[in-house]
C-alpha cells in the first residue's frame, strides 16, 4: 500500500507552495492561492528564482530543457518538448529555462552546449543528455531515469 504522504507543488503561476495527496495529481488539481491549474499540460518557462524555487520545494521530478533563442536546434526541439509534457504530466514537472535569461544557473550547473535536457529530484541532478530529441525519445529517457 501507497502512502497518503502529501505531495508539495509549486504553482506555475503564482510560486505559492500547494500540498495535496498524490492521489489526486492526475484530477486537475488547482492552486489553493491563485486558483489556476497546478498542471498546464505545457512546460513552464521558469527564470532563475523560479528555478531554484522548484528545486528547492517542489516534489515532483523536474525535467527542464535549457535553451537559447539564437539556438537553431533549441527551437526546433520546442514543441517536442511540449508533446513531451502533455505525455508525461503530472508525474513529471517540465519546464524551460533559457540560458541567456538564466545565466548564473546555467554557469553553477556547468552548461556548455545546447539543447540540454535534466532531470532533477529533490534538489540534485539525476541525470542529462544534450542534443536535439523528438517527443518520444524524450519521454522514454525521462521514463528511464525516473526515480523509483
Ligand atoms: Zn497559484
Amino acid at each position: 500500500m501507497s502512502t497518503p504522504d502529501p505531495i508539495t507543488l509549486v504553482c506555475p503561476h503564482c510560486a505559492a507552495i500547494n500540498r495535496l495527496p498524490e492521489a489526486r495529481l492526475g484530477a486537475g488539481p488547482k492552486c489553493g492561492a491563485c486558483h489556476q491549474p497546478l498542471f498546464a499540460g505545457k512546460p513552464i518557462a521558469l527564470k532563475e528564482e523560479g528555478f531554484r524555487r522548484h528545486l528547492q520545494h517542489d516534489g515532483l521530478p523536474l525535467l527542464v530543457d535549457f535553451w537559447a533563442s539564437w539556438c537553431g536546434p533549441c527551437r526546433m526541439m520546442e514543441p517536442q518538448f511540449e508533446l513531451a509534457a502533455k505525455a508525461l504530466e503530472p508525474r513529471l514537472r517540465l519546464a524551460k529555462v533559457s540560458t541567456e535569461e538564466a545565466p548564473a544557473v546555467a554557469q553553477s550547473l556547468r552548461i556548455s552546449g545546447i539543447p540540454l535536457l535534466i532531470l532533477f529530484h529533490r534538489g540534485k541532478e539525476v541525470a542529462r543528455q544534450a542534443g536535439a530529441m523528438p517527443a518520444g525519445q524524450i519521454e522514454a529517457w525521462a521514463r528511464a531515469h525516473l526515480p523509483a
